[in-house]
């Protein structure tokens, strides 16, 4: 792109340096109000275990109702949350919103038994206060530990090991569970799963597309099932879009599934129908 700049290459570039700066700060400026405007919900989809067809989990998905850009989806401010303090801040929302939730799912519903699935950025899970504070908002609303699972993104770089590793323990110890998410797509996957006590792999959605027309995606979940296996590790794939990426999961062992194809991200109240008739129901045949 430099070179489309033509003389005036450097000045273009610092100018747009300048403007991805400001914009930061608008994002981090109206997503800080947002927080207590109640511009923020969560949608939630479920992962189905696909030899039944009943929901497993659901995961918890931000969303922005932006007063000015209608919805904004988390990767176009995630980043920005991650970037400044904000990221406890909107981290702590997510979690009281998500558990709240959960546990009026719990009172509607009667042998309610789904894990609720949350995904927390890696600042967060490393900050000083965030075991207690799990502790503390499981507390609460009155929810058992073992049915919370945290999802860390395997590509934001686990930058400290032993915070990470210690804030897995004291997890552990609440019987939290911890997944790996868009296991694959980063370059340090099997280095944290050699480094880091894990409880489930989500294999992401990259592998899974073109499942059953690509003989490398194939090869490569071949070998995460394995993985998973040797590693005692639930496993989950991501994505899952076509029929044909389901039977192919199916065939390799891989159950637990989460994708357009079985559901998409759905508003709590949906959710909530979907889990009262969540019985058996015959999968993908
Ligand atoms: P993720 O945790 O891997 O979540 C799965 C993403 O894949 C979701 O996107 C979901 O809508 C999308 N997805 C599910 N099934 C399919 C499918 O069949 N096809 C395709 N193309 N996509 C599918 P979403 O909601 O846009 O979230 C994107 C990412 O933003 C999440 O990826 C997660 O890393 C991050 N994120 C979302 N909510 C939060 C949050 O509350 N806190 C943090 N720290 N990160 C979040
Ligand atoms: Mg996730
Ligand atoms: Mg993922
Ligand atoms: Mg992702």
């Amino acid at each position: 792109a430099a070179k489309s700049r033509g003389g005036n290459g450097i000045a273009a570039f610092t100018e747009e340096i300048r403007a991805e700066s400001e914009s930061r700060d608008i994002v981090e400026l109206s997503l800080r109000s947002s927080i207590s405007d109640d511009c923020l919900h969560l949608v939630y989809q479920p992962e189905v275990d696909m030899r039944s067809g009943v929901i497993v989990a659901v995961e918890a998905l931000l969303r922005w109702e932006h007063p000015l850009l209608g919805l904004l989806m988390p990767e176009s401010f995630i980043h920005v949350a991650e970037s400044t303090n904000l990221a406890t801040e909107l981290g702590t929302w997510v979690i009281r919103s998500a558990f709240r939730q959960y546990a009026q799912w719990w009172s509607e519903i009667a042998g309610l038994d789904v894990v609720l699935r949350v995904n927390v950025s890696p600042g967060q899970l490393v900050g000083a206060d965030f075991v207690d504070s799990i502790a503390r908002e499981l507390g609460e609303y009155g929810i058992d530990g073992g049915n919370v699972c945290l999802e860390i993104t395997e590509n934001a770089v686990v930058s400290d090991v032993d915070r990470t590793r210690r804030a897995l323990r004291g997890l552990a110890g609440l019987g939290v569970q911890v997944a790996i998410d868009d296991f694959g797509s980063g370059y340090s996957s099997l280095a944290q799963l050699k480094q880091l006590q894990f409880d489930v792999l989500k294999i992401d959605r990259e592998f899974i597309r073109d499942l059953g027309d690509s003989p490398a995606d194939l090869a490569i979940v071949k070998s995460i099932v394995t993985l998973a296996k040797s590693f005692d590790l639930i496993l989950v794939a991501e994505g899952v879009e076509t029929e044909m990426a389901a039977r192919t999961l199916l065939d390799l062992g891989c159950y637990r599934a989460q994708g357009f194809l079985l559901h998409r991200p759905l508003p709590a109240d949906m959710v909530r129908d979907l889990l009262i008739t969540n019985r058996e129901t015959p999968g993908p045949s």
